[in-house]
């Protein structure tokens, strides 16, 4: 048997996105002997599996609510070349976004992973958890090595699904209350070689048609990656004459930090369930569908798209919303709202953004007060059935509509430096998560550069 299934690890992390990478990285820095499982090749989650971006958003205002572990992160992806850093957001609908290169993410994950000294096993996924009481003792993985354990003292649910708390039997929650629908999954497009001036030009020209620039024109003839949304004519066109199946009124489209690259973030994959196998797999199909009716739309209708080349979808299709884990506490719309702030671990000024789980439509809730910003608190990451277990990232335990907020890349690796942070606390003086204090979680995380009030 290998090593690492004979050892047991202070904390093991499964998934690697940005919440499980922020959470190895802080709990290996905090002295934790530390490994992170993840099914893909490379770390990154959506950001690099999905092909989501920009990352949004670091910012309340003018202050920047995200450090940390995620703001070295852009600090290093700025200084190689890989991110103009924050940018005004064209839109307005956030103060800034971060648009960023997937690939050099995926490199500096890596080297972030091995400077702190974490051991990374990729291709391996989560099928199932070995519980004693209230603690979990081992997570069941599959890779080349075939079945196995991987025993922690502390483990962090960073896999966005919850499937560890899942499998373990945590208390899990889905979509909304009143019907259990998830929030749609998208499956990415990315394309280069589009002509942003002949884009610009058109919008600039044409402002009626992109309400969501009104106002905004001196910010859209800066040299900054911009973001889009309109050309709903276009799409009720293609609608209207049977070649557009898309549950969404209009394109959404992010520039990256690569001229002439765009994201789509158009598709709707609406009346499937992320954490239900024949419903992911399917959603994949019906995605690349999807896709395939929009690549002919932008490039047939789109100025600027003429000659554009879809590079690719995906990887994968990408899932806002699935299982949110019933915790100690639970992150409530009215805790964003009201910028309830105490003792947080994290901090977030994205507003509550739910696109429709049933059809066309984004219902956003912003905060009352411009530039507001709320907390995240520890305690949504624990539940009260288990000793060892922190449940990080987008499936923490939050209602319905916090989870529209809190999900973001930004907010979601904040909260994973928490748990990291936490975890490895609670593997050092063999402390239960759930009576673990945030304050002492607090002062390690400033210790570390994360933006703490
Ligand atoms: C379509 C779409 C558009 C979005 N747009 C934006 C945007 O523009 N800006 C923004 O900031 N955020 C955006 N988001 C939200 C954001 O991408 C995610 O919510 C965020 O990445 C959550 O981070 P995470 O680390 O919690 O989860 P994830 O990024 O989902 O990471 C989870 C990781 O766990 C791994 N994993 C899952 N299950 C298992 C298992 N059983 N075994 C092993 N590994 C497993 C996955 O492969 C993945 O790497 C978008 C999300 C989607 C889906």
């Amino acid at each position: 048997m290998k090593p690492i299934y004979k050892q047991t690890y202070d904390v093991a992390v499964i998934g690697g996105g940005v919440s499980g990478c922020a959470a190895a990285v802080a709990a290996a820095g905090a002295g934790a002997t530390t490994i992170v499982v993840e099914q893909s090749g490379y770390l990154g989650g959506t950001l690099t599996n999905c092909g989501v971006g920009p990352m949004m958003t670091f910012h309340a205002g003018e202050r920047q609510v995200v450090q940390g572990f995620m703001g070295m992160l852009v600090e290093r992806l700025k200084s190689s070349g890989n991110s103009p850093g924050h940018v005004p957001d064209t839109k307005q609908y956030t103060p800034t976004i971060t648009p960023f290169n997937a690939e050099a993410l995926k490199l500096l994950l890596d080297q972030a992973l091995e400077e702190a000294g974490a051991q990374v096993l990729l291709h391996t996924f989560l099928g199932g958890a070995e519980v004693g009481g209230d603690r979990i003792k081992g997570a069941l993985v599959c890779n080349k090595d075939g079945l196995n354990t991987i025993s922690a003292k502390i483990f962090v649910d960073a896999t966005g699904d919850g499937d560890l708390a899942f499998w373990a039997g945590a208390p899990m929650d889905k979509g909304r209350p009143e019907d259990g629908e998830c929030q749609p999954m998208s499956l990415m497009m990315k394309y280069c070689n589009v002509d942003t001036g002949v884009l610009k030009k058109y919008i600039l020209e044409h402002p009626q048609e992109f309400p969501h620039l009104e106002g905004k024109e001196e910010l859209i003839s800066q040299d900054i990656p911009m973001d889009v949304e309109g050309f709903q004519k276009e799409m009720a066109e293609a609608k209207a004459l049977g070649l557009m199946s898309i549950a969404r009124e209009n394109i959404l489209m992010f520039a990256t930090d690569r001229q002439g690259e765009y994201i789509l973030n158009t598709t709707r994959i609406i009346g499937h369930d992320p954490a239900d196998a024949e419903s992911l797999s399917d959603a994949e199909r019906v995605g690349r569908r999807q896709c395939a009716e929009l690549d002919r739309l932008v490039r047939s209708r789109i100025p600027g798209f003429e000659n554009a080349i879809l590079e690719f979808t995906g990887p994968s299709v990408g899932a806002r919303s699935s299982r949110q884990l019933r915790g100690i506490q639970t992150l409530a719309a009215s805790d964003i709202l009201d910028e309830k702030r105490d003792n947080a671990i994290a901090y977030s000024g994205y507003p509550i953004d739910i696109h429709n789980p049933k059809g066309e439509g984004t219902m956003t809730a912003f905060l009352q007060k411009k530039g507001g910003w709320y907390g995240i608190p520890f305690h949504i990451m624990t539940c009260l059935e288990f000793a060892n277990l922190l449940v990080t990232g987008r499936c923490a335990s939050a209602t319905f509509e916090a989870q529209a907020a809190m999900r973001v890349t930004p907010t979601a690796g904040a909260m994973g430096q928490a748990a990291g942070i936490g975890a490895a606390l609670a593997a050092s003086g063999e402390v239960d998560v759930r009576k673990l204090d945030p304050n002492a979680v607090r002062v390690l995380l400033k210790a570390q550069g994360a933006y703490i009030e």
